[in-house]
């Protein structure tokens, strides 16, 4: 074991250029290979890698998908996002769990299969949705629970399970400016050398195209603040880990339009002078990693990537693939950046900002998978024709990802500044009570705000658009999204390592009907303490959708408040019970009363 463990880790070791700044893509081989990462393979990659054994753990223990304990031959893990919850996934977890004769969690006793549930997987729109060794099996039903039990009990490996397990679809219900146009690969790149770097940034800034991940912060202005920063080198770095629970367009624009990602990122690079892009995919889309190396070895032979491109002398630039590893916190672009430089993905101080310090301390560009796609426009058309789409302040298009209590789950592209209820009307939409926009983390609103324009000066959003009819418990979603963040917290900083906690646990405490308006109050004190003292989005805006919720749905709160204003999280006098029984005390004076 200790040779073959030994050698294996050389070969992945070699594979990865012996660089300690990969440990993350190295602690995924190991995984893979073996299930999990033993305490010998830790001590054996801090001692080649020349790390303390105990960054190697830090960097282990982080992502959940890395585990020190051994998982099953065939590991299970079920989506969890509000929306897989809503078609039904609870009720497939327990049959098939019935089905397999194991608990959550517990591997089984002959090491065959292990389940569990994770966050969102991005497959919102075909739920419930489920990873099976990392690879995404959707339309979860009984019926194929039933077949995935089978092909575990026989041993079926993976890759002779059903093709049409593993197909994932792209929806695409509304196409506009981006995804219904034509695209030759080149054409952009073309372009914009006709032009020239200045000309072509110059269009960009014109287009006013600003980030499509959330935050909205102008892409010329980033690219030359980038360029002009002093450093050694420059990178690209494409953010692809889209985690934000009820988004999943950019898993449909890697899969279908990665030509106009990866001209983005040249674009970018050539703009910028970066010798090298790196894509950071989430572990949730492993599914097509072999497809985006194939579309990348194509690229490269026609030229597109590599040294000299399209003949230009000096224009060298070329893409890596690196795999996430399972931490929503790592779609922040500091935390993204620790993460490819081989680290836990916790946010950094800002500032200084990545365009200045980024990946290996050089000045770095992190853009969008979306918004990638949006500069080959700008190439094509100009920055003057981009800026004819939308409206003032948010120029072009907005791809949302619609899901929920629709008839027509999926991708809907539409110039900024369209209506929400636009939105649910061409999603066939019926009877919505709330929309939660941007995921856990952004807006929920109610029906008589449907008349509110998707922009960043009205409702801004990275592309979650979650439907909820009006039989929904708005509480329950709202629980739901206390548990993620709960989970997804990095605990770099005390308010959201601690305040998610408390926060999960007060929800918890109202749904078990033991709740009172001290627990309503607490959920607003602790939505404001997150929000002023956390180091992080995450943590700032874990508290958002509760609060919402209670803004515009109490009826769902207060149905279940016991009555009494205070009722403690912790029995103490169900506690003592043992002691009583041991020390043969029953009298007043050994209780407490709890209305005393
Ligand atoms: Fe980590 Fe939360 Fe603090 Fe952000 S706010 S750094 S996620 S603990």
């Amino acid at each position: 074991m200790e040779t073959g463990l030994g050698s294996f880790i050389e070969q992945v070791l070699t594979r990865q250029g012996n660089d300690p700044g990969r440990l993350v893509q190295i602690l995924r081989d190991v995984q893979a290979e073996y299930g999990h990462v033993a305490q010998r393979a830790i001590e054996i990659l801090a001692e080649r890698l020349g790390l303390p054994v105990g960054a190697v753990e830090s960097t282990l223990d982080f992502y959940s998908f890395l585990t020190r304990e051994p998982t099953g031959a065939y590991r299970i893990l079920f989506s969890d996002n509000i929306t897989d919850r809503m078609a039904g996934n609870q009720a497939i977890f327990d049959h098939m769990a019935k089905r397999l004769g194991v608990t959550r969690g517990v591997v089984s006793p002959d090491g065959l299969v292990s389940l569990d549930f994770t966050s969102c997987t991005g497959m919102c729109d075909q739920g419930p949705a489920i990873l099976v060794n990392g690879m995404a099996i959707t339309h979860m039903t009984l019926r194929r629970a039933d077949q995935i039990c089978e092909l575990v009990r026989s041993r079926v490996p993976l890759v002779e399970w059903p093709s049409d397990f593993f197909r994932i679809e792209h929806n695409i219900r509304r196409a506009d400016m981006l995804l219904s146009s034509d695209f030759m690969p080149g054409s952009a790149l073309k372009a914009a050398i006709a032009m020239g770097r200045d000309a072509y940034l110059a269009e960009v800034k014109r287009s006013n195209l600003r980030g499509r991940g959330g935050a909205g912060f102008t892409t010329g202005v980033k690219w030359e603040a980038a360029r002009n920063a002093r450093g050694e080198a420059r990178y690209i770095v494409c953010n692809a880990d889209e985690g934000e629970p009820g988004t999943f367009k950019d898993r449909v624009l890697l899969q279908f339009y990665a030509e106009r990602v990866f001209e983005g990122m040249a674009l970018a690079g050539y703009v910028v002078g970066a010798k090298l892009g790196l894509v950071y995919l989430r572990g949730e889309y492993l599914y097509m990693r072999a497809q985006l190396e194939e579309k990348l070895a194509e690229f490269r032979a026609a030229r597109l990537l590599g040294k000299s491109i399209l003949g230009v002398e000096g224009f060298d630039f070329d893409i890596e693939i690196h795999m996430g590893a399972g931490a929503y916190i790592c779609g922040e672009e500091t935390a993204l950046i620790e993460s490819l430089e081989g680290k836990a993905g916790r946010p950094r101080i800002r500032p200084p900002f990545p365009v200045a310090i980024g990946y290996r301390g050089q000045p770095t560009v992190v853009n969008n998978v979306e918004t990638l796609c949006k500069v080959t426009e700008v190439a094509l058309h100009g920055g003057a024709w981009y800026e004819g789409y939308g409206t003032k302040q948010s120029t072009g298009t907005k791809i949302l990802s619609v899901s929920g209590d629709v008839e027509r789950p999926g991708i809907y592209e539409y110039p900024f500044g369209v209506r929400i209820s636009q939105v649910l009307e061409d999603a066939g939409a019926r009877n919505a009570r709330a929309v939660q926009i941007s995921g856990a983390a952004g807006q929920c609103l109610t029906s008589r705000e449907f008349g509110r324009r998707i922009a960043f000066e009205d409702v801004p959003t990275a592309g979650s658009f979650m439907v909820f009819g009006d039989h929904r418990d708005m509480f329950e979603v709202a629980r739901n999204f206390a548990h993620f963040f709960q989970h997804e917290s990095c605990g770099f900083c005390t308010p959201c390592r601690v305040g998610t906690t408390i926060q999960a646990k007060i929800m918890d405490k109202i749904a078990a009907g033991h709740g009172t308006q001290y627990e309503m109050n607490e959920l607003q004190h602790l939505r404001e303490v997150m929000r002023t003292a956390s180091h992080c989005g995450l943590g700032q805006t874990a508290g958002a959708a509760i609060a919402d919720t209670i803004a515009r749905f109490r009826e769902d709160y207060e149905k279940r408040l016991a009555r009494k204003d205070f009722e403690p999280a912790f029995d103490l006098d169900a506690a003592l019970a043992r002691a009583r029984e041991i020390t043969g005390r029953d009298d007043a004076d050994s209780r407490l009363l709890s209305d005393a």
